[in-house]
């Protein structure tokens, strides 16, 4: 069994705050600090250029790929780090498309997070009129695969109201199609049991400043399968994915299997973050979080429902179609957040009316869940959201 006291003791949450948006930027894990200190002043400061070698910065975005890879359920050497989520997005789109010439629609849904559609969009564009983008409502995904389409791309939690895609059935209704996979893992890598190599999916990206704590801006990953690593050419095809980099060839040749999806010169403070805050994982069970997140949500549901009338559930009340967070709607939905983050609990607010809690068991307890459930009821039954400053938008929401 998982022992998520244990892995609670690990976080470095201030006093007082119950987190409720790991699933947006996760906490600082004990560790990450110290280990990003001594790859600056022992690796950068002291090695200068030769960390590259001295240090293996270079073999950082494979070796903690295979870190991340472990907990999607991908072999070693399938999973490399580098880039943001939306780029990823896109070079994973732009190899399934080249692997299907024949095929020119991209099919995702209406629930996808809009930088993943944007990246579609702006790729379509580039590569001519005949290329669309075709999305449909989420629970017609499955009907709407056909012949016609190139690639499926599809976020398998919805990122506002947590519903959860079978990726395993949609997968093999688009093989069966004729179709590729791209599936987006932002908000279920480290929140729920994944397994690329068992689902068989074609690409699979994802990011590593939610559910795994990298910190902000901590770098994507990209899983290409086996079976297409060699044949998928990479669009963005800078200087790190070459097979030579530093042969410094004139022509491009792609480097091997999926190192040819690396770009440019990796964030290697960032990965030695990522790398300290992979730790936390060590001994943890994917099927005991899973379990441990339905029993946190289920509880706030039920606390929620009870004591705050005004809030309707807009995550799917079967656990089986929920991620690892719970969503409300409520027209004030904005300042009911902002009051709640005064009082120490933080969730957050997504357009037009969500209210989004993540539940990410390796440092929150029932306790917390309990707590908080209480500051909000308690926050609207008084109406103590209903003051100018909590209605006042900031930059970032
Ligand atoms: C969080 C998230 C992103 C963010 O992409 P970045 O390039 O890392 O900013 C993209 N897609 C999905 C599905 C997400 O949940």
């Amino acid at each position: 069994m998982t022992d998520f006291a244990a892995t609670r003791a690990m976080f470095d949450l201030p006093e007082g705050v119950i987190y409720l948006d790991g699933n947006s930027l996760g906490p600082l894990p004990r560790g990450v600090a110290e280990r990003v200190a001594l790859a600056i002043t022992d690796e950068w400061g002291q090695m200068l250029i030769t960390g590259w070698n001295k240090a293996g910065w270079m073999d950082l975005p494979a070796r903690v790929g295979d870190r991340v890879g472990r907990l999607i359920g991908a072999t070693p050497g399938t999973v490399t780090m580098g880039d943001t989520l939306s780029i990823k997005v896109y070079q994973a789109l732009a190899s399934a498309l080249e692997l299907r010439p024949d095929r020119r629609v991209i099919l995702s849904d209406t629930g996808n997070f809009p930088s993943d559609l944007y990246m579609a969009d702006g790729l379509c564009r580039t590569l001519g009129p005949d290329y669309a983008l075709k999305t449909v409502a989420p629970e017609e995904v499955e009907g709407a695969i056909d012949a016609s389409v190139a690639v499926l791309m599809i976020t398998e939690v919805d990122y506002r109201t947590g519903r959860k895609h079978d990726m395993a059935r949609l997968i093999a209704k688009a093989h069966t199609a004729g179709a590729l996979v791209v599936w987006d893992l932002a908000h279920s890598a480290g929140a729920i049991p994944v397994d690329v190599t068992g689902a068989d999916t074609d690409f699979a990206v994802g990011c590593s400043y939610k559910y795994l704590n990298s910190g902000p801006g901590g770098p994507a990953f990209i899983y290409v399968a086996p079976r297409l690593a060699e044949a998928a050419r990479p669009a963005l095809s800078g200087w790190l994915g070459h097979e030579a980099p530093f042969a410094f060839d004139l022509d491009y040749r792609p480097g091997r299997g999926v190192e040819r999806m690396r770009v440019g010169t990796p964030p290697i403070l960032q990965l030695a973050a990522l790398d300290a805050a992979l730790d936390v994982w060590e001994g943890v069970d994917m099927q005991d979080l899973r379990a441990r997140s339905l029993e946190l949500q289920a509880q706030f549901i039920a606390l929620v429902e009870e004591g705050c009338p005004d809030l309707t559930l807009a995550s799917p009340r079967d656990p089986e179609i929920r991620g690892s967070q719970v969503s409300c709607r409520h027209e004030h939905g904005y300042a009911i957040i902002q009051a709640l983050i005064a009082e120490g609990v933080i969730g957050d607010f997504r357009a037009p009316d969500i209210l989004r809690f993540g539940f990410t068991p390796l440092y929150l307890s029932p306790e917390d869940v309990e707590r908080a459930a209480q500051i909000l009821c308690a926050i609207m039954a008084e109406r103590r959201w209903d003051k100018p400053e909590f209605h006042a938008r900031a930059k970032v929401t």
